[in-house]
């Protein structure tokens, strides 16, 4: 079913494969446009636990998107205008240590970008299609990822019987190609924890229209650096993550009932006082 009005409204998005929301029922599709151009694939309306959620697919139906073509803004924008204000993003990652081997779940507290040419920011001081001129802002990224999502998302994959690596450097690469041996060693060698090509620029586009933004990465493969043999292929990627995809989405789901109804986070504070000339951030 498609419904052109966009009416609707969710409280918690999550941004992640076709395979988390298949299985529940009554999930209404509809259609959402923005100033920034067409999101990835319709959104998905559906309930769970009595929370109301907007799925939408990272890549598209089919995995047409590839990480570094994705409309991050677009994304973003059509979960806000749909009046969500927590978004989960589950992701696939390569471990960068021997001991987070495939089928290990970090809930990262940090990134590094490693990306290029991504637009990042709604607040490039460009017109948007109606005219509107946003402000410049800086929005602070010292801690990006929404404590309280963190706590649920651990404590919900602990009530799964599914032990979390609480915390973590997520490093976001451009893709679509994985890392060199001697990228994945230096990635290594600062004490980061696992690389993905979608964590970045969800996070700070998320932050900027002051959502809280929580990233649950399964770790599909060990990156190059930590095996010897010929790396990752996109085929193990797929094999680990469809033999997961259960667990992560019962962990996911525990998580989104778990979100504060009402936020006193970091996030939810980011637009504090600030003057954003986008319509409807922050919230009126
Ligand atoms: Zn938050």
């Amino acid at each position: 079913m498609t419904d052109q009005h966009t009416a609707q409204r969710a409280e918690i998005g999550v941004i992640g494969g076709s395979g988390l929301y298949a299985l529940l029922d009554d999930v209404t599709e509809i259609t959402v446009d923005t100033p920034y151009g067409a999101p990835s694939d319709s959104l998905f309306l559906g309930g769970i636990g009595g929370r109301t959620v907007a799925f939408l697919p990272r890549h598209g139906r089919g995995h047409k998107l590839p990480p570094h073509r994705i409309n991050y803004r677009a994304n973003l924008w059509a979960l806000h205008s749909l009046g969500v204000r927590q978004v989960v993003g589950p992701c696939a990652v390569g471990g960068l240590r021997p001991e987070y081997g495939p089928g290990t779940l970090l809930i990262p507290d940090q990134f590094v970008d490693r990306t290029s040419g991504r637009v990042q920011t709604y607040y490039d001081g460009l017109p948007l299609p109606d005219g509107t001129v946003p402000e410049v802002v800086h929005v602070s990224m010292a801690d990006p990822y929404c404590p309280d999502g963190r706590a649920a998302a651990l404590a919900a994959a602990r009530s799964q019987a599914w032990e979390p690596v609480d915390g973590g450097t997520l490093v976001v690469i451009e893709g679509p190609r994985f890392s060199t041996r001697a990228e994945s060693r230096w990635f290594t060698a600062n004490g980061w924890s696992v690389v993905g090509m979608t964590g970045h620029p969800e996070a700070v586009l998320a932050r900027e229209l002051g959502l809280c933004y929580t990233s649950l990465a399964l770790v599909t493969d060990l990156d190059a650096g930590v095996t010897a043999g010929e790396g990752v292929t996109h085929a193990e990627v797929l094999e680990v993550f469809a033999r997961n995809v259960d667990r992560l989405r019962g962990v996911l789901f525990k998580a989104v009932e778990a979100l504060p109804a009402d936020r006193d986070c970091v996030c939810s504070h980011a637009l504090d006082g600030v003057e954003t000339g986008l319509p409807g951030v922050p919230e009126p």
